[in-house]
Parts: C-alpha cells; structure tokens; sequence
C-alpha cells in the first residue's frame, strides 16, 4: 500500500552519494592511506564509521531492533527532522501536516525547506483526533508529525487514533518519542514491522541525560533508512559522540532507570505542591519530564522568575497554552527553589 520510492523526492532517489575511503574499504588492515589524514594524534586523527554500526548495533540491543533500522542525527533529532523533510518534500510542492501545539522544530525545518506546513489542533484535552488530520491531506502531503509524550503538553496522544493514521495514510508518519521514557504508554517502536511508513524518533537528550552529547535516533524500515543514509552527511557522528554513547549504553543503562524513577517520583511531588499555590489556576497532566502550568500571569510569573535565577519556559505566546509556563522538573532542591519563589506571587499581584 505504501510505496517508499513515489515518496522519497525523485533527485534523492535517484542520486549516487558521496563514497567516503571508509566506504570503500572497511575491514582489517595495518595500513591506512586512502583517507588524507594525519598520522598524529590517534584516535582522533581517522575519520569515524560512516555508519556507526558499533554504535548502533549497541542501540539495537538496548531497543530491541536491527541495527539496519537505525539512522543517527548528530546534531540530534533536530538533524532528523529536517533530513526527513528534505529527504521527501519537494520545495514549493508539498506539504506536511503535524498537531499544533507541538513541538516547534516541525515547523521550522518545513520552513527553511519551502515546505508548506498544515497544522491542526488538538482538542481542549490536547488529544488527537485522527480524522481532522487526515481530512487536510491532499495529494502533496508528504508527512503526518506526531509527537507524544508532546512537548509542549506533556501528554500522551491516544494511541487508537495514533494507529488509525499510520493506517489509513499512504504517505510517512513521524512519531516524536523523545519523552517516551517518562511515559506508562508503550513505544512504536514495538510496531515497526507492520507499519512501512513509520519513522519513530528518540534521543539521548531527556531521560538518556546526554543533551550536550547531540545525538538523535530515527527508527524505520530499512527503505526508509536507506535512503535517510544516502542524504545525510558522510560522517555525521563524531568519534567522541560515538565512543561517549557507546559508552553511555554500557555503563548507565540502569542508571537510566534509575534516573527515571526518580525523576517520576520528583513530578508528582512537584505538581502536588503546584496546585496549591494562589498562583497556579492548573496543571496539566504529564507524561514527560516536565509540567505545563497555568498560572495567573505567565508573563510577569516568568519575569519574576527570572529576577530571582530562576529560568523557565514562558509558552503564553503558543496557541492554546496562553498564560502557561512549562517547568521542567529538576533535582528536589531545584524545584524547593522554584517553589519557595512561586509561593511569593500573589495571583492578583501578577494580573
Ligand atoms: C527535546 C526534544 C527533542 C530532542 O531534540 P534533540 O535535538 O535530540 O536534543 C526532540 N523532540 C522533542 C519533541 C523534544 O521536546
């Protein structure tokens, strides 16, 4: 039903990329001289793996996929992002439809490709409803943007609708999981073997800790990923990026774990102390590491805020979370201090 060539844009399928010396030649050898590098300085004078495969056959194992299934991004998800929209979307001719609110990244990679971008909202729960998204597709429609946990909600999307997109649309689903650690709900991930047109996205910059690493991972059946790894940039991922997540995977999978428990403990404890202060009207329910809250003044809340060194995210400018901030939940003496400031706003002070 789904025909990855008549998606992918015709130059891309179509093009011869870039043969890197690693490509050519990769096996055992004592001596290297097909690449133009400096023989000081090891390890860091060989260009990486262009393919990462340690690396990934390390992710494979911890996911519970095959390494071929496997694409890195390391500028993160965000060089995902836009590799997918470059990769499927002719400039000025098609379109993606993504959930509005989300994730703001979407928009601008549609952006900077001269991709129209259609977005749909949520209903007041911030839940998903298949049919309206799928009713704005046409024949140019490339991509469907899910993203759940969404950011910046914090809420799962229903599942049932998630399942009835990737079904009854012929083009890529896009599922954002990036907070699916912090989430009861099940990943996709589990479900790539039935759904070609799937792309599921994670990262090691939440729960994985490593946002400083840059490393972002995109899940799919193998045509997809193939063609991903024709576009991209040769040697996309850095030694020290590889050997650090490599690394990473081995010594803190538990820690992660652990990280995460915690970390679910600190939100309900925060969101309970939330509530009850004069200048919280709501809290919204999460299912990431952070908590959309409605205050009574977002904007003079996040200014006072910030006079006292304390930063969160003001989000009063984004549809349908006027007058709320979203507040990431930090260690317990953070967020004693981001509480002990909050108690000081008076909720008619702010208004
Ligand atoms: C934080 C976040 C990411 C992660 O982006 P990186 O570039 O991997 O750091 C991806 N998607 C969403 C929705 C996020 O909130």
């Amino acid at each position: 039903m789904v025909n990855i060539e008549s998606l992918v844009r015709k130059n891309i399928w179509e093009l011869k990329p870039y043969s890197t010396a690693r490509n050519e030649f990769s096996g055992e050898a004592s001596v290297f001289l097909d690449a133009n590098e400096s023989s000081y300085n090891a390890p860091y004078n060989r260009y990486p793996d262009p393919m990462q495969w340690e690396l990934k056959r390390a992710i494979a194992a911890q996911k519970n996929v095959a390494a071929e299934q496997i694409a890195l991004g390391g500028a993160g998800s965000d060089e995902l992002i836009d590799l997918l929209i470059r990769t499927f979307c002719e400039p000025k001719q098609d379109n993606i439809v993504a959930i509005a609110p989300t994730y703001a990244m979407y928009k601008v990679a549609a952006d900077i490709n001269n991709v129209e971008y259609r977005k749909v909202a949520l209903n007041a729960q911030f839940d998903l409803c298949a049919n309206e998204l799928l009713r704005v597709t046409d024949e140019h429609t490339k991509q469907i943007w899910l993203c759940s946990p969404n950011n910046p909600t914090g809420n799962s999307l229903n599942r049932r609708e998630i399942v009835k997109i990737i079904e009854a649309f012929s083009g890529i689903v896009v599922l954002d999981e990036a907070y699916i650690d912090f989430s009861e709900h099940k990943t996709f991930l589990r479900e790539l073997h039935k759904y070609p047109n799937l792309v599921v996205l994670q990262t090691f910059s939440k729960a994985w800790a490593s946002a400083g690493v840059r490393l972002g991972m995109a899940f799919a059946a193998r045509e997809i990923i193939d063609v991903l790894n024709k576009v991209k940039y040769p040697y996309n991922i850095n030694v020290l990026t590889q050997q650090h997540a490599l690394q990473h995977i081995v010594q803190h999978d538990d820690d992660v774990k652990t990280w995460v428990k915690n970390l679910l403990a600190e939100r309900e404890k925060l969101r309970a102390a939330l509530i009850s202060l004069p200048c919280v009207l709501h809290t919204f329910p999460s299912d990431a590491n952070f908590i959309l809250t409605k205050v009574a003044d977002a904007n003079a809340t996040y200014r006072y805020l910030v006079s006292r060194g304390v930063i969160v995210r003001n989000r009063h400018n984004v549809e349908m979370c006027e007058s709320c901030l979203r507040i990431t939940v930090g260690t317990p003496e953070e967020n004693a201090k981001l509480l002990a400031e909050l108690r000081s706003v008076e909720p008619k002070e702010a208004q």
